[in-house]
């Protein structure tokens, strides 16, 4: 299953395909990632027994926590800024459910998968598409994913989550450079029109 860095890149996926340079809010690309990250933050309860990963891969890895957290977004949104309310619930949804679903086909040996039907069915289900590493974690903490094994992992997710992420950044950077040099032609074309036009 991803580390938080392949989560939050895959959220920043979501952002860049889902908005438009000329229309950005840090505030969507703020809740985007964290809705990436979110369905971890479920070994909370764990620390306060001593036990990391006793509640992690829980009930809020499943498509329908993904649907309640959308409606929050688009709820307390709504009360910040209305015009982006939509979008920010939409995307921040999105980006919750390719947690689910990264965690989902990115089932590790050993490991149990995720309740991604829950409430409709408690059993955990998953699939090794071998796409993604062994991220390493263990019961001693947050601390413990720190280790030396977990960097393979972490370079494949690079590999795998980041190039979606730099090919939108790349796929952008020539759309603006594209509509420069047009807008830079059709200024040069009307300055001729001008000119010819005077004479
Ligand atoms: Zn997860």
């Amino acid at each position: 299953m991803p580390s938080p860095v392949g989560h939050i890149l895959a959220g920043t996926a979501v952002y860049l395909a889902g908005t438009k340079k000329e229309s950005r809010s840090r505030l969507i690309l703020v809740i985007t990632c964290l809705a990436g990250i979110l369905p971890d933050f479920d070994f909370l309860p764990g620390l306060l027994i001593g036990r990391f990963s006793t509640f992690h891969h829980g009930i809020s890895h499943s498509l329908t926590f993904a649907m309640f957290f959308t409606l929050l977004v688009f709820f307390v949104v709504e009360r910040v800024d209305k015009d982006i309310a939509g979008q920010a619930a939409v995307l921040a949804g999105l980006s919750y459910a390719l947690h689910v679903i990264l965690d989902f086909v990115g089932v590790n040996e050993g490991t149990r998968g995720v309740p991604i039907l829950w409430p409709l069915s408690d059993q955990r289900f998953g699939l090794n598409l071998h796409l993604l590493g062994y991220f390493y974690y263990s019961d001693r903490g947050i601390w413990s994913v720190i280790r030396w094994d977990n960097v393979p992992a972490l370079l494949r997710e690079l590999l795998v989550i980041g190039s979606p992420v730099l090919l939108l950044l790349w796929r952008e950077r020539r759309s603006t450079q594209l509509a420069k040099r047009m807008s830079e032609a059709n200024r040069e074309r009307a300055a001729k029109i001008i000119g010819a036009f005077n004479e």
